[in-house]
C-alpha cells in the first residue's frame, strides 16, 4: 500500500489567505498606482468609515501597525510619565510596549485561570494611586471580561484602552470588542485574522472629539489637507492606500472567515471533550473569533508529548507565547521600567498552553488530522 504524502499544516496560514483572493489584490495594486494617491487617500478615509460603521465606533482612524495604534489611544487618553498602566503578563510585547513608549510604566497583572485574560481581581490589587488606565487584551480572540473592568474603571475613574489586536469581530452581545472602552486598538498585520501584505492597524476612539489628536499624531503633527502645518510633535504612522484597499477586500469576507473559524473550533471542542485539556469555553459563541484555539495541557511534559506527535504528523503547533512579556529579556535584563504582582495563574498557564492551527482554508482533512494528532499525543503521555 503507498502511503499519501502528508503535507505540512501550517500554524498560520496568512499565504493561502492571500493566494485565494491574489486576483483582486493585483487589480487593487494597478488601481492604486493609477489613483494617484498612495498614503492617507480616499481608500483609507472609506475603511474608516467602514470600520467605524461596522463595529458601532463614533470614530475610528488608520495607522501604520497594531503598536503604533495603541501608542495613539494611549497619547490621547493623556497617559504619560508617572501614570501606571495596568496590562495582562500574558500577551505581546506590543501591549506593554505601547505604554513604556509614551513615559508610564507597565504594571503586570495575572489573568483568569478560565478565559486566559486580565483578571478583574488581580487588577483590583494593582491599583494605585498611579494608575491612570487599564488594558484588556481580547487574547487568541476571546472577549476579556469587561463588563467586571468596565465597572472596576469608573469605580476608579481610569481609561480602558482594549487591546482588540486579535479580536476582529469578536463581540458581547450587541458591542464589539474595541467599542467598549474608551479607545480600541487593531492590528492589520498579515498573521492576524485579516490584513494586508504590510503592517497596518486601527484605533478606534468613543470621544468623536478625539479625532484631531489621533491623526496628529499618527502623521508628524499635521492634519489632513495641510501638508506643512505640524501643530503637534507626532508619529510617522500612516496607513497606504493599497493596504487600505487589500483589508477592505478582507473585510468583504470577514464574517464568513470568523464562521469559518468557529465551526472549526466546535470540530475541536467536540473532539476533545473526553481528553485531559482544558478548552476555551466562550460564555456565548460570539465572544471568540477564534484567532488562536488554545488549550491547556495537563503539564509541561504532556505539552511536550503532544507537540512531538504533532511534528511527527507534519503539524505545526504553536505556544502563544513561550514566555510571559515581563519574562522577556527587555525588562528582565534591559531595565525597561515596569511594575510585576502576583503572576501565578499567568506563571502556571504560559507552560501548558498550546495552540492548535486554526483558520478558515484548513480542509476538512487536515481538522482531521489535527484531531488525529492531538489524541494520540494525549495518549502517548502518562497523565497520573
Ligand atoms: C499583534 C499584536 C499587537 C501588535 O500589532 P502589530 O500590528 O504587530 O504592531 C499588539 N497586541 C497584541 C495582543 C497582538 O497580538
Amino acid at each position: 500500500m503507498t502511503r499519501s504524502i502528508i503535507t505540512p499544516i501550517p500554524a498560520e496560514a496568512a499565504q493561502r489567505r492571500l493566494m485565494n483572493i491574489e486576483e483582486e489584490i493585483i487589480g487593487a495594486l494597478r488601481d492604486t498606482i493609477h489613483s494617484g494617491q498612495y498614503l492617507l487617500g480616499d481608500q483609507v478615509e472609506a475603511l474608516e468609515q467602514h470600520i467605524s460603521e461596522r463595529w458601532s465606533s463614533p470614530l475610528a482612524v488608520a495607522t501604520s501597525s497594531g503598536t503604533t495604534a495603541l501608542q495613539l489611544a494611549l497619547a490621547a487618553a493623556k497617559v504619560g510619565a508617572g501614570a501606571e498602566v495596568i496590562v495582562p503578563a500574558l500577551t505581546f510585547p506590543s501591549t506593554s510596549f505601547a505604554v513604556n513608549a509614551v513615559g508610564a510604566t507597565p504594571v503586570f497583572a495575572d489573568i483568569d485561570p478560565v478565559t486566559l485574560t486580565l483578571s478583574p481581581a488581580a487588577v483590583e490589587k494593582a491599583i494605585t494611586d498611579k494608575t491612570a488606565a487599564i488594558m484588556p487584551v481580547h487574547l487568541y480572540g476571546q472577549v476579556a471580561d469587561m463588563d467586571s473592568l468596565l465597572q472596576i474603571a469608573k469605580a476608579h475613574n481610569l481609561k480602558v484602552i482594549e487591546d482588540c489586536a486579535q479580536a476582529h469581530g469578536a463581540r458581547l452581545g450587541d458591542r464589539f470588542a474595541g467599542a467598549m472602552g474608551d479607545f480600541g486598538s487593531f492590528s492589520f498585520w498579515v498573521g492576524k485574522i485579516a490584513g494586508g501584505l504590510e503592517d497596518a492597524g486601527f484605533v478606534l476612539a468613543r470621544q468623536p472629539e478625539s479625532r484631531f489628536v489621533l491623526q496628529q499624531l499618527r502623521d508628524i503633527g499635521r492634519l489632513p489637507g495641510d501638508r506643512y502645518t505640524h501643530i503637534s510633535w507626532g508619529l510617522r504612522g500612516r496607513m497606504g492606500e493599497f493596504t487600505a484597499r487589500v483589508i477592505q477586500l478582507e473585510m468583504d469576507r470577514l464574517d464568513e472567515w470568523l464562521e469559518q473559524r468557529r465551526a472549526i473550533a466546535a470540530r475541536y471542542t467536540e473532539s476533545f471533550a473526553d481528553l485531559p485539556l482544558q478548552l476555551p469555553r466562550p460564555a456565548h459563541p460570539e465572544n471568540h473569533v477564534y484567532y488562536k484555539y488554545t488549550v491547556l495541557t495537563k503539564s509541561p511534559e504532556h505539552r511536550q508529548a503532544i507537540e512531538q506527535v504533532m511534528y511527527e504528523a507534519n503539524i505545526q503547533p504553536e505556544r502563544i507565547y513561550p514566555e510571559l512579556v515581563c519574562s522577556q529579556p527587555a525588562y528582565t535584563r534591559s531595565g525597561l521600567p515596569h511594575r510585576l504582582t502576583d503572576l501565578t495563574v499567568a506563571e502556571d498557564t504560559v507552560h501548558r498552553l498550546l495552540c492548535l492551527p486554526i483558520y478558515p482554508e484548513l480542509t476538512p482533512q487536515e481538522v482531521d488530522r489535527v484531531l488525529g494528532a492531538v489524541r494520540a499525543g494525549c495518549g502517548a503521555v502518562k497523565t497520573a
